[in-house]
């Protein structure tokens, strides 16, 4: 098989001796042993059995091994939530004394853990714009950096960085590159190949991409996976079986989603452009887009997210949401159902109006979640919101 879409449709736990065709669900705790020989050399590590699904479960490997094949990654190990799977990747790899650099535009909750939670432990972090220049990159380290973070592109503002350039300046300074790569996913671009040393997902978005489970995962360099698998095998926040099974069963529809996904987004932010209700349209593949070319470079597509800024600011963004009919007002995103979000009166209500201009988030900025419903019923409903 020379395809990755072949590979992960096939790669599979072992069929059982009832010759089932689709995967089978190991929703087990635990893993029974012949002998007590067979149970000393699991627990000896000296072999990899399957001792208990905290540790291991093959339902959950199927899901790790198909994602690792889509990120060209070494290994993996997944999680309860994607906010598990960005603490676990801190919590294993750093520590007192340390120094995390990210950028002002990430998820929320990453924030809350970088800003509020790392420093309980003596883990410093500071941020950096996400258009800075590779010479600003450098500028930024300091001899405690242990880990840049980044997310591209970013929520909401759906800026892009230049993930090769960041991996230049992390290599040169022995520094863990580790990238969400959840707005993306593996289809829209492959953040190992350009240079990152571990990919953090949020599963529960496009990889599950039809709302049901919370799910999350870090895949790539070995050496640091087995730290941090070790790390979440002691803590607890391992992925269920029944989720694995879930997502597992989603990757194999990843590509084809996607592929709608991005085109009926890309449909929408060129039908919106140039709209009188609309100050600008941010789409990573339109040409207007300010980071248009390093987008063009480092992805395959423009993703499944489309943003405006509404003329009327806060008070218009209100009004908009309330006019609309078919999308859903909800906090998820990459579902196959359409969602309308207003983040400055929402999910970014809590901080300071600069805060949210750091982070791209004007007060009219309306963030689309482009679902699989026909694109014209999306565009109308958007359209008659706007009148
Ligand atoms: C949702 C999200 C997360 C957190 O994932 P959960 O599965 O909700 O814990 C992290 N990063 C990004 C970019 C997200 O959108």
């Amino acid at each position: 098989m020379q395809h990755k879409q072949s590979k992960i449709i096939r790669t599979r736990v072992d069929q059982t001796k009832n010759h089932e065709h689709s995967s089978p669900l190991f929703l087990t705790s635990s893993f029974t042993f012949d002998n007590s020989e067979d149970m000393r050399a699991a627990f000896a590590d000296e072999t990899d059995a399957n001792i208990y699904s905290r540790f291991s479960n093959p339902t959950v490997k199927e899901f790790v091994d198909r994602l690792c094949i889509l990120e060209n990654a070494e290994a993996g190990f997944a999680t309860s939530s994607g906010m598990s799977a960005v603490f676990g990747s801190f919590m294993a790899l750093l520590k007192k004394g340390d120094h995390i650099l990210s950028c002002n535009a990430i998820f929320g909750s990453t924030h809350t853990v970088i800003a509020k939670y790392l420093p309980k432990y003596g883990i410093d972090y500071s941020y950096i714009n996400t258009n800075a220049t590779e010479a600003a990159w450098e500028a930024a380290i300091t001899p405690q950096t242990k880990m840049i973070y980044l997310e591209s592109p970013t929520n909401p503002g759906l800026d892009i960085i230049d993930i090769a350039m960041i991996s230049r300046v992390a290599k040169k300074h022995n520094i863990i590159l580790n990238v969400d790569n959840c707005f993306a996913t593996p289809i829209g671009q492959t953040p190992i190949d350009l240079g990152a040393d571990l990919v953090v997902h949020s599963a529960t978005k496009w990889i599950d991409g039809q709302g049901r489970v919370l799910g999350g995962a870090v895949v790539g360099r070995k050496d640091l996976i087995h730290e941090i698998y070790l790390f979440c095998r002691s803590t607890g926040p391992s992925m269920s079986p029944f989720n694995a099974w879930i997502l597992s069963k989603s990757l194999e529809t990843l590509e084809v989603r996607m592929d709608r996904h991005c085109a009926n987004a890309l449909y929408l932010a060129e039908k919106l452009e140039g709209n009188s209700q609309i100050n600008f349209v941010k789409y990573p593949f339109l040409a207007s887009h300010p980071q248009h070319s390093i987008a063009k470079a480092q992805m395959k597509n423009g993703g499944g997210i489309v943003c405006f800024e509404l003329k009327g600011g806060l008070e218009a963004g209100r009004k908009f949401l309330n006019q609309i009919k078919m999308l859903s007002l909800t906090a998820n995103l990459g579902d196959t159902r359409s969602i309308a979000s207003h983040p400055a009166s929402t999910t970014h209500a809590k901080l300071s109006e600069a805060e949210r201009l750091a982070a791209g988030i004007t007060p009219g900025l309306i963030r689309i979640s482009v679902g699989l419903e026909h694109r014209d019923d999306i565009l109308a409903d958007i359209l008659q919101a706007l009148n």
